[in-house]
């Protein structure tokens, strides 16, 4: 239960803010959090955002930042800059590790150094994480979608995997497994990425080789649903899976996969026959988890949790017992609300109102009510599929909405701009302007996770720095990067590469 209903109290925190006015935590800068803290920019209040990036991410174009058409700036602008007008926010890095209820404080980490800030009302807007439904060794091979790391990564994947093959086929090697790439998952994401990479291999790449045909590389969708985009209806699902395989994409439905490897991955079908398909390039784009903070909230409270990881909240977006603490977008469950931008958006808006409203003194609000503006997808350049209440859309017309609805939700006029250039580049032309890839970009998430603190294990501890402590600390991560490579070596890790073989 809520113990201090004092809203007013001289709120002093490790963050340094000793305000008296009202204080309200914003966790997360995706669309629950940054339009939260926007909707509270004329309330009497403070607003501080703490969140685990340092830009507010327009996940719906993440696929167009790893196919190469859109920069990482264009969809993820910094949420300083996004908020620098708003004079009652700021904005904090850092990843919140603990939410403590009864005392209201939030407590978040960066490389090693932890701040605590106090609240008197909080909105939890932290999302969703990629699910490999309980396999998660699967995503060293097959990165998710959920963030520019992701995208980078991938990017330098797919672009990667091209040029492996242009060297393998140079020499004469086999190198049908560099030029198949797969996605999991035939929702929106999965779909459009399949799209794209087609794209790719059969149009935009099939000038730039010699030894190998882009346009024969194989790319396959792979989902264990019975149907392409299963919210759209079987209808729209099965007019996107003809015009995918039309794209050349394959398309395996009914097929759930049960392994991965640096090689490729195995397929199980309904009737138990079980495929192998060879494929260095793999995306994963199935299943969501919520934020681990709903399970931080639920253990306080009691709120129960769904599969997924979302928490369930009353019908004010609260959590029980708390009417302090509203929780938005992905982590929740409540009316079978899809996850989707819209749902955090409004509820986010609607958590800020009830804010605003209580300190004006203003009877509660009625309960959250989603307002569903529709769903799309895109294909390929000039052919998506739109729902929108009962009208159904496909081909150009539910392409050019699809064009009109993501310029307005971008960020930032300089951004719209840019976009609106790179997709003419992309879409009229067959050029993509975003080809850069680096070797960071494809291993350095990897290398990271083979540290036992990521990046925390990349700096000293905050305040004096200690030569001895960090002569060990360099002496253990040499002795790590020493086993990594006897793994590498003996071929204890993925599958076994034959020497003088890419
Ligand atoms: C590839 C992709 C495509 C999509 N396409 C569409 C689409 O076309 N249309 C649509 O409506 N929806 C789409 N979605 C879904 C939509 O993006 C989400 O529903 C929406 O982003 C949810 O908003 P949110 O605020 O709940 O979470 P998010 O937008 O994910 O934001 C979560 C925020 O919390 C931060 N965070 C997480 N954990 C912590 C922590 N411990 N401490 C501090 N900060 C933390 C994150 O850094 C991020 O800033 C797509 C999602 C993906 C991944």
């Amino acid at each position: 239960m809520s113990t201090n209903p004092d809203t007013s109290k001289n709120s002093r925190d490790t963050a340094g803010n000793a305000s008296t006015r009202h204080q309200v935590v914003v966790i997360g800068s995706g669309f629950g959090g940054l339009f939260g803290t926007k909707a509270l920019k004329r309330a009497d209040v403070d607003v501080t955002m703490v969140a685990k990036t340092t830009h507010h991410l327009f996940q719906p174009l993440l696929y167009q930042v790893a196919t190469g058409i859109l920069s990482e700036g264009e969809i993820a602008p910094p949420t300083r800059e996004v908020l620098s007008g708003q004079k009652n926010a700021r904005v904090l890095l850092g990843e919140v590790t603990a939410i403590d209820l009864a005392k209201r404080t939030v407590t978040s980490h960066v490389l090693g150094r932890e701040t605590v800030n106090h609240y008197d009302s909080l909105i939890v807007g932290a999302g969703a994480g990629q699910s490999y439904f309980g396999n998660d060794h699967f995503s060293e091979f097959a990165p998710g979608m959920k963030s520019i790391d992701d995208a980078l990564e991938l990017r330098g994947r797919i672009f990667g995997a091209f040029e492996m093959a242009e060297l393998g086929a140079t020499r004469g090697d086999n190198v049908d497994h560099l030029l198949t790439f797969v996605v999991v998952g035939a929702g929106p994401t999965g779909v459009e990425m399949a799209g794209q990479i087609a794209e790719l291999a059969h149009r935009t790449l099939k000038r730039d080789f010699h030894a190998i045909e882009t346009r024969e590389a194989r790319v396959v969708l792979i989902d264990a649903a019975p149907q392409v985009l299963p919210p759209f209806g079987q209808k729209l699902g099965q007019w996107t899976k003809e015009r995918l395989e039309k794209l050349g994409v394959e398309v395996m439905l009914g097929a759930m996969v049960t392994d991965v490897d640096e090689r490729g991955l195995t397929v199980k079908f309904k009737n138990g026959s079980e495929e192998r398909v060879n494929a260095v390039t793999k995306v994963w784009a199935a299943g969501v988890q919520a934020s681990p903070l709903s399970k931080t909230l639920a253990d306080q409270t009691g709120a129960p949790l769904d599969r997924a990881g979302r928490i369930g909240v009353n019908p004010d977006l609260t959590l029980p017992g708390y009417p302090e603490v509203f929780v938005v977008g992905d982590m929740i469950a409540l009316d079978h609300l899809p996850g989707v931008a819209q749902v955090a958006i409004q509820g986010a808006k609607y958590a800020a109102k009830e804010i605003d409203g209580r300190l004006k003194g203003k009877p509660a609000q009625e309960a959250f009510k989603y307002f569903d503006k529709g769903s799309m997808a895109t294909i390929s350049r000039f052919n998506a599929v739109a729902t929108v209440g009962k009208l159904r859309l496909t081909g150009f017309i539910a392409w050019l909405m699809w064009l009109a609805v993501h310029l307005v939700y971008i960020t930032g006029f300089k951004n719209r701009i840019t976009a609106v250039m790179h997709w003419f580049v992309s879409f009229l032309g067959r050029g993509r302007s975003e080809r850069t890839a680096t070797e960071q970009q494809i291993f350095g998430r990897i290398a990271l996770a083979r540290l036992r603190r990521g990046a925390t294990d990349l700096v000293s501890a905050p305040g004096e720095l200690d030569a001895a402590a960090e002569r060990s600390r360099r002496e253990e991560l040499e002795a790590q990067a020493a086993e990594e490579v006897r793994l590498t070596d003996s071929s204890e890790r993925g599958v076994k590469v034959s020497a003088g073989k890419v």
